[in-house]
């Protein structure tokens, strides 16, 4: 069955001629990797888009983060299907300016439309006319569609729960680039995530003294009989589970020094001193949560459990991976963990410093559509959003749990592109003309459904 190429402009969703503003079927906002992945794909079907990126293209890598950032997941993992990431092997992990190339050379190979420096400040949908408004810092555009591609980190959350009368220096991970840049003293670092859990051991490895506030977390381990963990929960599945558990909690992973498991008994050897969650402070001191060996004893279980699985798996499969018991024993807490620190006083501790890892929310004020729900989150299926012709990409759990992850984002750009695709073929479908000899004979035409079909059996 023949399937009706795809038009070149012009679809239900195309915004038509405008008086004065620049017009394109799909604008892409935010050049992250989400952004770059949603541009390879329309390439691919020649459907005409333009990418806006307020800063430059793959910026959270190149300046979001601090200088010794490497990925967290291993190469040959944590990439785009087409390209290989050069200089950088396999099992290695590339540096975030390794990262931040990477995505640019990516954006080259196929000519992707980026518009750098390009802020959008508003979409709004358009009156009596198909599409949107697309108000940027250089002028407005008007859009068929748009992909909300912002990211999943946008904006700093800090509890403000320390007077700086206490500890005068105070900043989120997200400002944090090297141990020079914060003044004398020691440090506690707020969040032992993967943000976290690196600063502090870097912190420590400059020769600060260091607290680090441990919450609820896991702590996978960086590799097990052989393979890297990443392969674990590919195998097991774990990658697809399309919801977080109602326990979810965030995720301690290093690729620093080559590769590791974070481990909070070899940070605390290091000279580290752990503590549980912190809390406002009272009388001039610090209070932390009476939660410390909880929290560590749940990280130790969910490692020992992905382990017990990945044992299973190799069982189950007859697989020749060498055997690891040592992985099992986890050895005796450490003291600080045993008989926890519960409140400090930050002039006599020499604390000069709080880092704030404690992670990020979105920010959608931009987006004035219909595509939220009633508390305020992105109202969406898989990235197709609620309000027609508007779509999100890279927010955490966009289909899955590799939904953030660089490969993970390129196969949700793939859908959301395939049902732009498939709705600019439903605008472009016209019944055949009638004739008196082709009346009867004429082949039905193909039917986006079909197209997909016919796609999908590729
Ligand atoms: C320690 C650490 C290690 C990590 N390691 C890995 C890893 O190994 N593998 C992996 O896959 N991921 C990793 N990540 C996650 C990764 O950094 C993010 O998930 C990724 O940056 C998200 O990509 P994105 O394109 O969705 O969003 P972003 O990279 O945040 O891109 C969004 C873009 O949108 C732009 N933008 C925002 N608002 C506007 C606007 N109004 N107008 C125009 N432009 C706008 C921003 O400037 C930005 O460039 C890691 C994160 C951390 C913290």
């Amino acid at each position: 069955m023949p399937i009706p190429p795809a038009p070149a402009t012009g679809s239900v969703d195309s915004p038509g001629p405008a008086a004065s503003a620049e017009s394109t079927e799909v604008v892409i906002v935010g050049a992250g990797q989400s952004g770059i992945a949603a541009s390879a794909h329309l390439t691919r079907l020649g459907i005409p888009h333009i990418v806006l990126e307020k800063a430059d293209v793959a910026d959270r890598w190149r300046h979001g983060r601090w200088d010794s950032l490497v990925a967290n997941g291993p190469a040959w993992h944590d990439r785009f299907p087409d390209m290989e990431i050069p200089g950088v092997g396999p099992d290695e992990f590339a540096t975030k300016d390794q990262m931040a190339d990477y995505f640019g050379a990516f954006a080259r190979s196929f000519g992707a439309p980026v518009r750098t420096g390009v802020e959008v400040r508003s979409v709004t949908r358009r009156e009596s006319a198909p599409g949107f408004l697309v108000e940027t810092n250089q002028g407005t555009i008007t859009a068929g569609n748009v992909i909300a591609a912002t990211g999943p980190f946008q904006v700093p959350v800090t509890p403000r729960i320390i007077s700086e009368d206490l500890v005068p220096h105070q900043i989120h991970s997200a400002a944090y680039r090297n141990p020079e840049q914060l003044p004398e003293g020691g440090v506690l670092v707020v969040g032992a995530g993967s943000s976290g859990a690196q600063i502090a051991e870097e912190l420590r490895a400059s020769g600060r003294q260091v607290h680090l506030s441990v919450g609820p977390h896991d702590r996978p381990p960086r590799s097990y009989r052989g393979r890297d963990f990443v392969w674990w929960l590919g195998v097991l599945g774990k990658w697809d589970a399309t919801a977080p558990d109602s326990d979810h909690v965030t995720i301690a992973v290093s690729g620093a020094r080559g590769g590791h498991t974070v481990d909070f008994r070899e940070l605390a050897a290091a000279g580290i001193t752990l503590v549980g969650r912190t809390e406002a402070p009272q009388d001039g001191t610090i209070r932390f949560a009476d939660d410390l060996q909880r929290n560590i004893a749940a990280g130790d279980a969910n490692l020992l459990e992905l382990l017990e699985e990945a044992d299973a798996y190799v069982e189950a499969n007859g697989l020749d991976l060498p055997e690891e018991p040592e992985a099992h024993h986890l050895g005796p807490l450490p003291a600080s963990v045993s008989d926890p620190v519960r409140s400090i006083d930050p002039h006599e501790a020499g604390i000069t410093t709080i880092i704030w890892a404690t992670g990020y929310a979105q920010d959608f004020t931009w987006l004035q559509v219909d595509a939220f729900d009633a508390a305020g989150r992105p109202a969406h299926l898989r990235g197709v959003s609620t309000e027609a012709g508007i779509y999100f990409l890279g927010l955490p759990w966009l289909s899955r749990r590799g939904s953030s992850f660089i490969w993970g984002t390129w196969h949700d750009a793939m859908h959301v592109v395939d049902h732009i695709d498939t709705r600019r073929r439903y605008a472009q479908y016209a019944p055949a003309p009638q004739t008196l000899s082709s009346t009867s004979t004429s082949p039905t035409p193909s039917a986006p459904a079909q197209h997909l079909l016919e796609e999908s059996i590729r």
